[in-house]
């Protein structure tokens, strides 16, 4: 674009906007400098679905937006939700980001990022829809899959690095969805109360960390409301907090159709209005806030700073220069999304080392059920991707058995379809015409007789992106297993005492009907397009399971927090989070309620052990954890080592213990090795609201170390001689 505009100049007098030597807001201040007033107004609005309009004259080309979170999404037509029916726009199938966040492993959240950031690229993308870093509050939000679990700090530490990875592509990345989307019932209208405490400990540090470490560029504003007003126009959300508090200088952008007033919208912070309903002259931050600068109801210095906002996401993510082009589906990709569904893959279950199976025995393998023959790219809403392939796990298995291994297959269930339709988002994915509560008596014995015929029998379990599962625009109505799965995995382990369950859903199940006849499960998300191939890796032993769980999975929906205490889904249009802080493992830890599997869980094919504790106290309240870790048994192997701080008597309650530290570490088999894990004076303060501040109260804290939030191995104390107060911001 800069050589076009240029020729407009002469090369003698080159603007300052279009040199890439001069400093950020030179140019920002330059060009919105030559911008007339509709041109400015232009920027701030989108001009199809997913672009804002160019301005040929000073040489800005079209902006161009995409989702999302495990990939770059399948254009859509200008003005409709329909695929656009391009043959190019195909795209790496990434693990989904409940997968990401249960690695645990900070380089491979770069890794993802990156990978979808070249992609965006090579497809002529600017802005990409993602990360989503909405909490897990209740197991049954729609969009749990697409979201990096129950955790604030492991939220943070993943949407930190992929960010980075992503932006490093010259993309902006745009965090979502700001604030309080933790549930799909009533998106659009539900009013969400927190406390000040709960929403700064809990459901803004990940958008806290986007912005002040991951330095994201765009902020999406939510659908629903908080505090009574709604997210993409909310006062204390965007101004206060995000603009002020952190110091954000990017750009707010809406969820599609987020925003619904011209006032709201141009005096509670938001600088770019996708979605709404067109002509898109008529969206609020186009004629109207055109009319109401020229009449002298705003000032020209709101519409401005929307301006700069909006070119500042320009110029850093190198639009007017020379942007790199980026690649696509390439093997590094394709290696990368292997990898992060191999480190994503829970083992949850593995009684008398059942896995990982001995090719040299196992002779016949029966594989059950629909999810190991079904596709998950293109589901689940806006997440949704048109990918280059997707090796199912029924062809994974199939190639790595080999031809020794007989590979057999039967459906157990059958799900209704699900198939993309026209619309909004919110209503793509719709239900067919199987009634899902039948469960087809004829092919659970077809299944059955498969595995008693077999030497192993492999249920693959689960939900998928159907209507009332893992899909966006609705939540799960329970946790149970649909499809009469429960039924069939019973019958399965009754036929054949080696049957193992490999789970595909976005979030916990109920599996109390059979986790304890069942020798061994594991739990693989939606692992994207190379997923196939990494399960099978897994239940070979080729890969040793790494993955810890980034949410608790209860034995049942009412043991968890929101459900417990009748909070979810809200009443007469408001839902109050009357849990506050105890949400996933601090509501568990602070009830004494024995979760089906813990937080932070996650078996190996090896065993470590933990000695050697040290906390060495540095200046400021910081400390160095340092931990001597051996792998103590006969495979090469990776543990999360997890950091959680227990916090004595304070001022204002507390969680029992909070994670404030991890570190994924590679060992061979017999190996040790110190590891250390650096806390500051964050590790150990709470957001007192009154003080408007994080206080780390001097006093005595535990420090436990483990395996999982369950698993502590080793514990030890820290002293901290003074308070710390650090000002929120
Ligand atoms: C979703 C967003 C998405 C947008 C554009 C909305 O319905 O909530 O996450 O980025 O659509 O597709």
């Amino acid at each position: 674009a800069s050589m076009i505009v240029l020729s407009l100049f002469g090369l003698q007098d080159k603007p300052v906007y279009l040199d890439s030597t001069k400093p950020l807001e030179a140019r920002v201040e330059d060009l919105l400098g030559r911008m007339t007033l509709e041109e400015k107004v232009s920027m701030l609005h989108g001009d199809s679905k997913f672009t804002t309009a160019a301005i040929p004259r000073l040489g800005l080309p079209r902006r161009w937006m995409s989702d999302g979170p495990h990939g770059v999404r399948e254009d859509v037509g200008p003005d409709t939700w329909n695929p656009a029916g391009h043959t190019d726009d195909f795209s790496t199938f990434m693990p989904v980001n409940i997968c990401l966040a249960s690695t645990w492993n900070t380089q491979l959240g770069f890794d993802f990022g990156a990978t979808i950031g070249q992609e965006a690229k090579a497809r002529g993308k600017n802005i990409m829809l993602a990360p989503g870093v909405n909490i897990m509050r209740t197991p049954l939000n729609g969009r749990n899959f697409e979201y990096l679990g129950e955790d604030p700090f492991l939220s943070s530490r993943m949407a930190v690095g992929y960010i980075k990875g992503e932006q490093a592509q010259d993309v902006s990345s745009c965090v979502k969805h700001f604030a309080g989307n933790n549930q799909e019932f009533q998106r659009n209208s539900i009013n969400v109360e927190m406390d000040e405490r709960t929403l700064r400990e809990i459901y803004l540090p990940a958008f806290k960390a986007a912005v002040k470490e991951g330095g994201v560029l765009s902020v999406m504003g939510a659908y629903n409301k908080f505090r009574g007003q709604y997210c993409c126009e909310n006062d204390y959300l965007l101004n206060k907090v995000l603009k002020g508090d952190w110091g954000f200088q990017g750009l707010v952008m809406s969820d599609w159709a987020g925003a619904h007033t011209t006032d709201g919208a141009v005096l509670r912070g938001l600088d770019l209005e996708m979605g709404s309903n067109g002509p898109y002259n008529k969206f609020y931050l186009a004629d109207p806030f055109m009319d109401g600068i020229k009449s002298g109801k705003y000032p020209m210095s709101i519409l401005d700073d929307k301006v700069r906002r909006n070119l500042r996401v320009m110029f850093v993510s190198k639009v007017l220069d020379s942007p790199s082009k980026g690649s696509l589906n390439t093997g590094e990709h394709q290696a990368t999304a292997r990898k992060v569904a191999e480190e994503g893959i829970v083992l949850l279950k593995n009684e008398g080392s059942i896995l990982p199976l001995d090719s040299t025995k196992v002779k016949s393998i029966a594989v059950i059920g629909e999810n190991a023959s079904k596709k998950f790219a293109a589901g689940g809403g806006s997440a949704g991707i048109k990918a280059f392939y997707e090796i199912t796990p029924l062809e994974g298995l199939i190639k790595r058995a080999g031809n020794d291994i007989d590979i057999e297959y039967s459906a157990g269930y059958v799900q209704p379809q699900f198939r993309r339709q026209g619309g909004a988002n919110a209503a793509g994915v719709v239900q067919g015409a199987t009634d899902p509560a039948v469960a087809n008596a004829e092919r659970i014995e077809r299944a059955v007789k498969l595995a008693k015929a077999c030497d192993v029998a492999i249920v693959f379990a689960g939900l998928n992106h159907g209507n009332g599962f893992d899909t966006e625009g609705a939540d799960r109505k329970d946790m149970k297993l649909p499809f009469g799965q429960d039924e069939l995995i019973q019958k399965v382990r009754a036929a054949n005492p080696k049957t193992i369950v490999v789970m595909m859903s976005g979030g916990p199940v109920e599996m109390d009907a059979w986790i304890n006849q069942v020798p061994g499960v594991l739990q693989i998300w939606y692992p994207g397009m190379e997923g196939g191939n990494a399960v099978a890796r897994v239940l070979f032993g080729d890969v040793n399971p790494s993955g810890k769980l980034p949410c608790t999975f209860p034995h049942k929906l009412e043991d968890s927090p929101a459900h417990a205490l009748g909070a979810y889904p809200g009443k007469d249009g408001t839902e109050t989070y009357t849990e506050g802080l105890f949400v996933g493992y601090r509501w568990f830890d602070d009830k004494k309620i024995e979760p089906l599997f813990p937080f932070g869980f996650g078996l190996s094919y090896t065993k470590f052990e933990y000695t050697g504790l040290k906390v060495m106290p540095g200046v400021n309240g910081t400390a160095v954890v340092q931990v001597d870790l051996t792998n103590s048994g006969s495979r090469d192997g990776s543990e999360v080592v997890q950091v959680y701080v227990i916090p004595g008597k304070e001022a204002l309650p507390r969680p029992i213990q909070e994670l404030k530290g991890f570190k994924k570490v590679l060992l061979k088999a017999h190996e040790t090795q110190t590891v250390q894990i650096s806390l500051d004076a964050t590790s150990f303060s709470y957001y007192d609201p009154t003080r408007k501040a994080w206080v780390a109260e001097k006093g005595d804290y535990g420090i436990a170390v483990g395996g999982s939030s369950r698993d502590i191995r080793v514990a030890s104390k820290f002293r901290l001689e003074s308070d710390i107060v650090i000002p929120e911001g």
